[in-house]
């Protein structure tokens, strides 16, 4: 095989604030990738973190120019920052994987054999996780939640630890969506895909990353992005309470008729509270497409490059 031939596998590294675990990720990467047989490249995406996490990246990336960063202008987000190592990875296969280490690098030469044999997207299965009760209690009804509701499955149990071929990199690019669940993404894109199961160890140093806002903020994603129950619930709830309004109004005319208008405050009330909050209920619902939309119209960028190093200014295709 001639160095031209040689295909080349692209590692993309989200890390906000990371500064704990930046070294000991990158030793236990390295000891991987020299192992195997492709060319490599390793992406660390700096989602505007504020410790010492960018000049530790630089100085291993002056030490090697297959590590390589892109460096965000401020915090924009995990799955921001992901999308910016798709669009700069030039790889054959592109593999995203978290710095925390609960992710194990040691699991690279796992997806790739599962690449070579043909498939285009390979998920890193959790067979068992160590975190915190609270979070694998939620997640999991959340996933349960959400796949019912879904028209494209979600694989349970699969976070941001995948292996995508180029063409599959090439179609995420070429997605104008903006508020973007990669999850759900690399499931809906189609082609062939596979899992390979693995052992989620704890965080290797530091705290999660994942705020609750941030963590709402996806799981909302995964909902508006990819179901259409939220528009469909309220169809539901209007029709219920628009038949229940026409009993009520039967009700009414018939107590009239009948003379026995007793005035009912507290029913009043209750019947007023009721329609209020369902209005509420049904706003809220079409107000938060409107923002998609509004947010998806005013077509800013998902991140903004503050600087790069060691990469190739341009977008790779
Ligand atoms: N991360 C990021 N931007 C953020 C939050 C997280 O780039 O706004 C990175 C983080 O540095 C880590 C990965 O995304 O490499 C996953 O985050 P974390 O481990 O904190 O999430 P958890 O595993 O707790 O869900
Ligand atoms: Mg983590």
């Amino acid at each position: 095989m001639t160095s031209n031939t040689i295909k080349k596998i692209s590692i993309i590294v989200p890390v906000y604030n990371e500064e704990e675990v930046i070294n000991k990720f990158f030793q236990r990467t390295r000891k991987i990738l020299e192992k195997i047989k492709y060319k490599w490249e390793l992406i660390f995406v700096n989602d505007g973190s504020t410790d010492s996490t960018l000049p530790l990246l630089i100085k291993l990336a002056e030490q090697n120019l297959d590590i390589k960063i892109i460096n965000f202008s401020k915090n924009f987000g995990h799955q921001q920052a992901v999308t910016a190592g798709f669009d700069y990875a030039n790889g054959d296969a592109v593999i995203s994987i978290d710095a925390d280490l609960q992710d194990p690098p040691e699991l690279i030469p796992k997806l790739i054999a599962k690449w070579e044999k043909g498939n285009e997207v390979v998920h890193a299965k959790r067979k068992s996780r160590k975190d915190g009760i609270l979070k694998i209690l939620t997640a999991t009804i959340f996933y349960k939640f959400l796949n019912l509701l879904l028209q494209t499955k979600i694989p349970e149990n699969v976070g941001d630890y995948r292996l995508l071929d180029r063409k599959v990199i090439h179609v995420f690019k070429k997605l104008p969506e903006k508020n973007r669940y990669l999850r759900g993404l690399s499931s809906w894109v189609g082609f062939k895909q596979t899992f390979v199961k693995f052992h989620r160890d704890k965080r290797h140093a530091g705290k999660t990353k994942y705020s609750l806002a941030k963590m709402l903020k996806l799981a909302s994603n995964a909902v508006f992005s990819f179901s259409r129950f939220p528009i469909r619930l309220a169809r539901y709830l209007t029709v219920i309470f628009g038949l229940s309004s026409c009993g009520i109004f039967i009700y009414v005319l018939y107590s009239w008729i009948q003379d026995n208008v007793v005035p009912g405050w507290a029913s009043q009330i209750l019947i007023m509270l009721i329609f209020t909050s369902i209005n509420l209920v049904i706003l809220s619902i079409i107000s938060e497409y409107v923002s998609r939309i509004y947010n998806q119209v005013q077509g800013r960028p998902i991140y903004i490059i503050s600087d790069t190093y060691n990469i190739n200014k341009s977008k790779h295709e």
